[in-house]
């Protein structure tokens, strides 16, 4: 056992930096882009440790774990690496958690393949975080496991006797019974999460999914106990409930003032002109309903000539899982379709669909979200897209209008003030984006506001602050281990 002081271990499939070889051919971290990594930026740096896959099969050395640790110390959290095979990466990240929970738990069924072999690689992979679990944690230590791609380390806990609080937090959207019955595994996996004595959802939508799986394939109990559900099956006794993530709104609000993203706004708006901006700002996905965006704003042009040369859309792809063949298809479907626009409506000095296939600095996304007259924010489902809210936060001039998927879970929140569309019916997309230009600047900056307070009051601080409630909470009535130290470790 390492010497830490009582904290969080953080448990998730990838560290925050991924472990490449440099152009100098030495190792080193990157820092990785994503939802949680941005969430959990915001936890205070204490002694807390953070467990994952380096991002790559480059094997265990003094060198590797050099690199992180140096990452470790700008972070703030000790990085604790798991290192993957080859063949561990293809079954059990590409393989089951790509190719099965990704889809599936996306309503995208027919996207799955249910090799067994899979499956084998998913346990053995989770036993392995486990081990490094045991490995760093202290008695005392609330352990916190995200997401989909760990859901039965909690079991290999348990068998090896480990006693700490365990959380988990599910990014994801979690499917109704119909579509998560289809899944062979489905009875272990909800019985891995049972393990956990604090269970987090995104959405009400998807702790009831969830509930409906548990109801019908483990027949537990279920109390209702104010905006928590308690359960018990089979000796196992956990909470479960829905906690929105948030951002720092704060943060991002002060980022997009500041002097790097003002001098980056500066160059936008010239560079644009006259043109209003729609912006789009996406991992390379299908979950992102890029294609279907795309489709809808050729709808708009089609349909509206006099907006030819005064709008632009601006899509921003972060690259994302680019050695799997479907997903490098989607680059190439994207890049046809964006060139069969611009092909059939560019003239002299106009090009309505600009495409970056790259991540940008934090300065200038943040520009980019504040010059954005529109933001489309279409996936066809999402366990909560962040992208919304950062762009909420960052229209400190409160001109741009939020067109926001239903199917997305910041929809819950965000409803009131956003258009919502269905992200399948392109013709109701290419409507919302003339809605969105032609509204009135007070209707913008009334929708604006109402997004606003909400991106500020249900913040990151908040959804950290019902979490660690809720263990407090929760560990007050059944843990033997002594209480408090989540909420130190947090700064609560
Ligand atoms: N992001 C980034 N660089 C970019 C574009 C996006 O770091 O160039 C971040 C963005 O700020 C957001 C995250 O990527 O925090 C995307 O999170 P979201 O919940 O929208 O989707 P996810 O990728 O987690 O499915």
């Amino acid at each position: 056992m390492q010497e830490r002081k009582q904290g969080i271990v953080i448990v998730s499939n990838r560290l925050p930096v991924t472990l490449e070889v440099a152009e100098s051919g030495a190792l080193h971290a990157r820092p990785s882009a994503g939802g949680l990594v941005s969430a959990l930026q915001s936890l205070p740096k204490r002694d807390n440790a953070w467990i994952g896959w380096t991002g790559s099969s480059i094997e265990p050395s003094a060198e590797a774990r050099a690199a992180l640790g140096a990452a470790s110390l700008s972070s703030g959290f000790r990085m604790c690496p798991v290192f993957l095979s080859k063949e561990e990466i293809s079954k059990f990240y590409l393989g089951f958690a790509n190719e099965i929970v990704w889809p599936l738990f996306h309503d995208l069924q027919s996207r799955c393949n249910f090799d067994p072999s899979y499956w084998r690689a998913y346990q053995e992979v989770n036993a392995g975080f486990a081990t490094q679990v045991l490995k760093m944690a202290n008695t005392g230590d609330l352990v916190w496991i995200h997401d989909y791609q760990l859901m039965l380390v909690a079991t290999h806990l348990r068998n090896a006797g480990m006693r700490n609080r365990l959380a988990y937090f599910h990014h994801i959207p979690f499917p109704s019974p119909d579509i998560f019955e289809k899944l062979p595994w489905g009875k272990q996996l909800l019985q891995g999460l049972l393990h956990h004595e604090v269970i987090g959802f995104q959405t009400d939508r998807d702790l009831q999914n969830f509930l409906s799986c548990y109801r019908k394939l483990l027949r537990g109990e279920v109390t209702a106990k104010g905006r928590l559900v308690e359960l018990r099956c089979g000796g196992l006794h956990s909470v479960a409930s829905a906690f929105p993530i948030g951002i720092d709104a704060d943060a991002f609000e002060t980022v997009a003032g500041g002097g790097a993203a003002g001098k980056r706004l500066a160059e936008i708006r010239e560079t644009l002109g006259d043109c209003a901006l729609i912006l789009g700002v996406d991992r390379l996905d299908y979950t992102k309903g890029i294609i279907e965006r795309l489709r809808a704003f050729e709808i708009f042009l089609e349909q509206h000539p006099g907006s030819h040369r005064k709008v632009t859309l601006v899509q921003v792809i972060v690259p994302s899982r680019s050695d799997v063949p479907k997903y490098q298809e989607l680059k190439g479907e994207v890049e046809r379709l964006v060139a069969s626009i611009n092909g059939r409506f560019t003239d002299l000095g106009w090009t309505p669909v600009q495409f970056m296939y790259r991540g940008l600095p934090h300065a200038e996304l943040l520009a980019y979200y504040r010059a954005a007259d529109v933001a489309l924010v279409t996936p066809l489902k999402d366990g909560m897209n962040l992208v919304a809210k950062e762009f909420c936060a960052c229209q400190l001039d409160r001109k741009g209008v939020l067109v926001l998927s239903k199917f997305a879970g910041a929809a819950q929140q965000l409803k009131a003030g956003a258009l919502l569309v269905n992200p399948n019916d392109w013709q109701s997309v290419a409507d919302s984006i003339a809605q969105a230009l032609a509204m009135d600047a007070r209707e913008k900056e009334r929708r604006m506001k109402v997004l606003q307070r909400s991106v500020h009051k249900n913040n990151v601080s908040q959804w950290l602050d019902h979490i660690s409630a809720t263990v407090e909470m929760y560990s007050r009535t059944r843990a033997p281990e002594p209480r408090g130290e989540l909420a130190a470790a947090v700064g609560f």
